[in-house]
């Protein structure tokens, strides 16, 4: 197929081919050289305009397969045996010129991408222990140094703020548009715009390892990771080059064998067929088209692990939602605490449950956890200066809880579904108030001592504000179910589902049963899991499509899903679906296009005995209009997307 790199070479042969023939026809014409020199002067253009072509042609001889290039350079040779050098030195430059230009475009849209890491500066202010500053490249940041950033100048690397409070854009990384408030603390990107304020970061990633070194590398793997489309065509070029040969063989023997017809003129018609009968735009029209999809999509925070990816989404027909940080934004806030006597009262610490222990004890487990549902409740005891007890052996169980070990007891953080068995033997007035808590939409948790409740916690999230828009423009899309998986209660659930008036709710899920839901799904077509990565690998892994949500900087998330919206941002969904749909429209498109120009041509030549050169220039001209035809995906925003 056609090379994709060193275009300019490409370009200057090209130009070479041009001009040898230029001389060769206006020489020949005028009377100024002999036929003998122009054929020289053709030669040259035969060897200018047709070295790639016949590179590559070699290349794949040598392992026994024939490709385009095989066919354009046999009828180039065979226009040059019947003496039609001018018809064949005009293949061999449109051919190049094409290539050459068809590997512009799509190096454009490679690089449109690329251009990210132009953003990132060269160079860092490095705060010395000593408290001086000097200018370094970014490559000899380490891991825990300070660095400096003033008002108006880009990150250089990713790291925490340590110091300071400033607005970053972070569109190139997120695609959101509006700056991000920054404080000790927050996370901040390489690439990203530092708005009004210094701050001093510490360096999370050295200069090869940050979010944006990360998001170039998973783009450009996924422009090489083909579509389905394209590897079916692939499989194609060759059966279908090696049966234009047989055509062509059928076509120059039947007519001199059996009818007398003068060589020549068979010859003639047989190159035309040749050239005209071959795939080139339909081979093309893929990748020219999904690799511009794949540069728009990271432009807009959305990163294709793979060309295949953008054609799948254009068949989703139901949309399974994680709720807790994807629908929610995962930012609970404590509501109630509520303190129970404990029964194992007597002379010691706890006979005094208040609702400062509690919290006390919920927090010291919830330490090293990375829940949201843990975030929260640190953060309330930092709020109320109320210190963590010092809990030890802390073991997490995902969509259940905590457990952990204090004093020699054993406590536990979690739902119901962690109290299995012992919890039938609670008193009735505790399942009340949780339930009472739940009718309000709250998420509750069991704080529990040596199989005892000590006391509930109820915490509260609330919906992204762009959830409802988001679900009403999916249905508008032609999605036809949307459904939620929670591990949450299903009181809580419900709620939040009745608010979004989704098709289905799933609730009180452990992880794997999320799989299970999903393979269900999956009967009625195909399914994408949109998930905050938190806990939803499993079901992320077994849909058709696993979105990751908010996954700047996340690692997990990154790796487990297929396409990942960099930002905490729900509106990209219906983007990510019309950028899809749009893009397999333009493939098809391009594909019906390029095959109605080889059946018109191939009618022309045996209806009107087409001429070679005309043949060409339709052939070429159709390459490169489908390659151009791709590229209007790499515009954001505009084209009705
Ligand atoms: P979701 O499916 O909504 O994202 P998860 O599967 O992460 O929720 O958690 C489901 C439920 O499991 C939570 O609502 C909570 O009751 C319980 N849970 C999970 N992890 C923890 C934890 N670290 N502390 C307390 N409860 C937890
Ligand atoms: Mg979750």
């Amino acid at each position: 197929m056609k090379r994709l790199i060193n275009a300019s070479v490409e370009i200057k042969l090209t130009a070479i081919c041009a001009l040898a023939i230029f001389i060769a026809f206006i020489g020949e014409f005028s009377g100024l050289i002999g036929h003998e020199t122009a054929i020289i002067f053709y030669l040259v253009a035969y060897l200018s305009g047709g070295f790639y072509g016949f590179t590559e042609t070699l290349k794949d001889l040598k392992n026994y397969e024939i490709n385009i290039d095989f066919l354009m350079i046999s009828a180039a040779i065979g226009a040059a045996f019947i003496g039609q050098w001018l018809e064949g030195s005009i293949l061999l430059f449109l051919f190049s010129l094409s290539g050459a230009l068809e590997g512009f475009a799509l190096d454009k849209s490679k690089k449109a991408i690329h251009s990210l890491m132009e953003l990132r500066p060269n160079r860092a202010l490095l705060q010395l222990p000593d408290g001086r500053e000097e200018t370094v490249p970014v490559e000899q940041l380490q891991i825990g140094h300070h660095v400096v950033v003033k008002p108006g100048e880009y990150i250089p690397i990713d790291g925490n703020v340590i110091e300071g409070f400033t607005d970053v854009d972070q569109s190139a990384i997120t695609g959101e548009s509006v700056p991000v408030a920054k404080e000790a603390g927050s996370q901040v990107f390489a690439a990203t715009l530092n708005q009004q304020g210094a701050i001093t970061i510490k360096v999370t990633r050295r200069s090869e390892d940050t979010t944006l070194a990360k998001i170039i590398r998973l783009v450009e793997e996924a422009q090489r990771n083909k579509a389905r489309t394209q590897r079916f065509l692939d499989r194609f070029e060759p059966v279908y080059a090696i049966s234009i040969v047989a055509f062509v063989l059928v076509l120059i023997f039947i007519p001199l064998l059996y009818f007398g017809q003068e060589f020549d003129s068979v010859f003639y018609r047989a190159m035309t067929v040749l050239v005209v009968a071959s795939p080139c735009a339909l081979i093309i029209s893929t990748p020219a088209s999904i690799i511009s999809a794949i540069a728009n999509g990271a432009r807009n925070g959305i990163l294709f692990k793979g060309g295949a990816h953008i054609e799948q989404t254009a068949y989703i027909r139901t949309i399974a939602f994680d709720k807790t940080g994807t629908l929610t934004k995962g930012e609970h806030l404590v509501t109630d605490i509520v303190p129970v006597n404990h029964p194992c009262a007597a002379a010691n610490d706890l006979d005094q449950i208040t609702e400062e222990s509690l919290l006390s004890i919920a927090a010291g487990c919830e330490k090293t956890s990375e829940h949201h549902l843990a975030v929260a409740l640190l953060k309330k005891a930092h709020e109320n200066g109320v210190e963590p007890i010092t809990a030890l052996n802390m073991q997490a169980v995902p969509g259940k809880g905590v457990y952990a070990e204090w004093n020699n007891r054993k406590v536990a953080v979690g739902n119901l579904r962690l109290f299995d068995g012992i919890a039938k033997n609670w008193p009735a007035s505790l399942a009340d108030t949780a339930k009472k808590l739940q009718t309000e939409g709250k998420t509750v948790i069991y704080i529990v001592v040596d199989d005892q409740p000590a006391g509930v916690i109820a915490l509260a999230d609330q919906l992204r504000p762009a959830a409802q828009k988001t679900i009403d423009e999916l249905r508008k899309l032609g999605v036809e179910k949307i459904v939620m998986l929670t591990g949450d209660n299903e009181q809580v659930a419900r709620n939040i589902a009745d608010q979004l008036k989704l098709d289905e709710v799933y609730a009180e899920l452990l992880p794997n049963q999320k799989l299970e839901i999903i393979e269900r799904l999956k009967s009625g077509g195909q399914v994408a899991m949109v998930g905050d990565g938190v806990n939803d690998a499993p079901a992320l892994a077994a849909s058709d499509l696993g979105i990751a949500m908010g996954a700047a900087g996340t690692d997990v998330a990154l790796e487990t899903s297929d396409i990942v919206l960099m930002a905490d941002d729900l509106t990209k969904l219906p983007y990510l679906l019309k950028l899809s749909r749009k893009s397999k429209k333009i493939v098809w498109q391009n594909i019906t296009f390029s095959l109605a120009v080889i059946i018109m041509l191939l009618a022309g030549v045996f209806i009107i005995d087409l001429p070679l050169t005309a043949g060409v220039i339709g052939h070429e001209g159709s390459t490169l209009l489908v390659v151009l035809n791709g590229l209007r995906l790499l515009k954001s925003g505009g084209g009705g997307l």
